[in-house]
């Protein structure tokens, strides 16, 4: 049986570009992959397709292919063997190829270390004002012994004999639709596709060891509660050469006994007396940038809000500050001796029994109203 002209099994002239290479075989792969084609033809199909696409998709094997035909990969002990053993992925490894899915990962591609994260409390004026700092974290560093290859120095790691290198292996099972072949990590060497002989000494042939590392922080003065800061470069080393990870610092503010924040704004309850809230009085506030003098005027009520403005927190970003509300409550006095008993009783006397409407406006006429309907 002559094997078709690659070009010909995916629809394509022989100046096709790489894109419209991998669109034809997409195509084909779709229609014909045995998960979702139960035509008799349909695996005979996909395989044909799925072998032109990795000819004419490989810029080296494509070269050999236009000049020597069919017999130039298959002399670099490529394709050889179809027929044999069934070699599908599942449908979705396909498309793993083409949207960048992780399960056919190359195992000695280098690859960017973990993100790390670490939690740090502040104390409610350090996350207004900012601060710097250094942390101490358990990390993962390159093993200083053997250069991160987890071998003896003088030794190298050995290609993994159980999957050849490529950290998978490939299980069959038999399902209703017919044999699948799944690929799963290789479980004797995780997925690294390596053996090591003789391990290194120092890290036991992780290729990592874990240190305790200090690393400076600088707080922006306005973080705020679960604000991430991220110190770029200082998570776990990479993989086969790679970059490093990222640490973040997440950020937990502890609650404050008077102040309470909500992003820019601070918010605070004062207490006055009953005498200060109906005479009015200037009452000192304790904000973060200091004391400041409040003028509560005459007839102040229970739970009137009063803003102290640009005495909240700076805004991270450097947008202003904030402001301070301060909710004034009004205590009732407990505990009289008998002379201020007198007085206000004498108070109240000459007020009469009742808060007058002028006194107490709308809410006032809301509560006789109530009794009207009585
Ligand atoms: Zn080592
Ligand atoms: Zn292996």
């Amino acid at each position: 049986m002559s094997k078709r002209d690659y070009y010909d099994v995916l629809g394509v002239g022989k100046d096709a570009s790489k894109d419209e290479i991998k669109k034809a075989y997409r195509k084909l792969a779709r229609k014909y992959h045995p998960d979702v084609n139960k035509e008799p033809d349909a695996a005979d199909n996909f395989k044909e397709a799925k072998e032109a696409y990795e000819v004419l998709g490989d810029d080296q094997k494509r070269a050999q292919y236009d000049q020597f035909g069919h017999a130039g990969p298959q002399n670099q002990g490529f394709g050889g063997g179809f027929g044999g053993a069934e070699d599908f992925g599942g449908f979705g490894d396909i498309f793993d190829m083409f949207f960048g899915g992780g399960r056919r990962r190359d195992p000695n591609a280098p690859r960017q270390g973990a993100d790390l994260q670490y939690t740090m409390t502040l104390e409610f004026e350090e996350a207004i004002f900012g601060k710097e700092t250094d942390i101490e974290i358990p990390k993962e560093e390159t093993c200083d012994t053997c250069h991160g290859s987890g071998a003896k120095p003088g030794t190298k790691p050995k290609t993994c004999s159980h999957c050849n290198g490529s950290g998978q292996l490939n299980t069959e099972q038999n399902t209703p639709f017919g044999r699948v072949v799944n690929r799963r990590v290789c479980h004797h060497c995780n997925g690294t596709g390596k053996m090591i002989p003789e391990k290194c000494a120092t890290c036991g042939g992780a290729g990592k060891v874990k240190k305790r590392k200090k690393i400076h922080i600088n707080i922006p003065a306005g973080i705020d509660e679960g604000h991430q800061i991220r110190v770029s470069g200082q998570g776990e080393p990479g993989v086969n050469g790679g970059p490093p990870g990222d640490l973040y610092v997440v950020v937990q503010i502890k609650p404050h006994d008077f102040y309470e924040r909500e992003g820019d704004h601070i918010f605070c309850e004062m207490p006055i007396t009953f005498a200060q809230a109906a005479l009015g009085d200037e009452v000192e506030i304790p904000t973060v940038h200091g004391k400041v003098m409040l003028k509560v005027p005459a007839g102040t009520q229970n739970g009137k809000t009063f803003r102290l403005k640009d005495k909240g927190a700076p805004n991270v970003r450097g947008y202003g500050k904030g402001d301070q509300h301060v909710k004034i409550v009004v205590v009732t006095p407990t505990n009289l001796t008998d002379r201020q008993k007198e007085l206000l009783r004498e108070f109240n006397d000459i007020s009469g029994n009742q808060p007058t409407d002028e006194q107490h406006g709308t809410f006032f006429q809301r509560v006789k109203k109530a009794f009207k309907g009585d």
